[in-house]
C-alpha cells in the first residue's frame, strides 16, 4: 500500500484494493510507549459486543478488585473481565505471589482461548509478565498458533517480544509524542481509569 504524499487534497482513488482472502481470527498487538494500548483494546471489545460476539478480558497487571470506569461499562455490556495481577510491581509486597497470580491467570486465559467459546479474547498488559518470565513466552506463542480459527486475540503492553510481533497479524505501535503526565497532570477519572 503506498502512502499518499499529499494530504492537502481529498484522495481521488480508493487507497487499497478490496481484499480477496478469507476471514479468520486475528492476533492483534497494541504496543509502544504512548497512551492508547488498553483503550484501543477496550474499543474493540465494545465493537465486538455490538456484533453479538462473545468476548472476554483478562488484565495481567490489574488487581481482581480494581474497578475503573471501563469495568463499570463492561458490566453493562455483560463482558466478563478479570484482574489477574497484584497491581504495579513496585507496589507489590510479595513478588512471588504476583508471579504465581500471573501464572494462574495465564492458565485460565489459555483455556479461554483454546476452548473456542469466545470470539475475541483480550490479554491486557500480558507483555510485562511475559518479559519478566513469569509466563512462558513459548507457551503463549503456541497457544496463539494452535487456537481455534475463529478466535481473535488482542494483546497489549510495552516491549512486545519480537516473536510475538512476527506471529501477529496486526501490530500497532502507540508512539508517544507527548503525555500529560510529563506536564505534571495526574491520572484522571474517565481518561486513565
Ligand atoms: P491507556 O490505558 O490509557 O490506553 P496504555 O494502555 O497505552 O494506556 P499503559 O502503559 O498500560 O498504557 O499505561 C498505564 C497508565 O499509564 C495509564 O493510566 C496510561 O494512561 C498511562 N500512560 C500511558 N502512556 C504513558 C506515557 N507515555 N507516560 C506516562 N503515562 C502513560
Ligand atoms: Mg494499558
Amino acid at each position: 500500500m503506498k502512502n499518499r504524499k499529499d494530504s492537502s487534497t481529498p484522495p481521488a482513488e480508493q487507497p487499497s484494493p478490496r481484499a480477496t482472502g478469507k476471514r479468520r481470527g486475528l492476533v492483534i498487538v497494541n504496543t509502544g510507549d504512548g497512551k492508547g494500548k488498553t483503550t484501543a483494546a477496550l474499543g474493540l471489545l465494545v465493537r465486538a459486543a455490538g456484533r453479538g460476539m462473545r468476548t472476554r478480558l483478562f488484565q495481567f497487571v490489574k488487581r481482581p478488585d480494581t474497578r475503573f470506569g471501563e469495568h463499570v461499562s463492561l458490566e453493562k455490556l455483560e463482558i466478563p473481565h478479570q484482574g489477574l495481577g497484584d497491581g504495579f510491581s513496585w507496589m507489590s509486597r510479595d513478588l512471588d505471589r504476583s508471579r504465581e497470580l500471573a501464572a494462574e491467570g495465564w492458565a485460565e486465559a489459555r483455556e479461554a482461548i483454546a476452548g473456542g467459546e469466545y470470539d475475541l479474547v483480550v490479554l491486557d498488559e500480558i507483555t510485562y509478565p511475559v518479559n519478566w518470565k513469569w509466563i512462558d513466552s513459548e507457551d503463549v506463542l503456541s497457544s496463539l498458533r494452535e487456537r481455534p480459527r475463529h478466535v481473535h486475540v488482542v494483546i497489549t503492553g510495552r516491549d512486545a517480544p519480537e516473536a510475538l510481533l512476527a506471529l501477529a497479524d496486526t501490530v500497532t505501535e502507540m508512539k508517544k509524542i507527548k503525555h500529560a503526565f510529563e506536564a505534571n497532570v495526574p491520572a484522571q477519572k474517565g481518561i486513565e481509569h
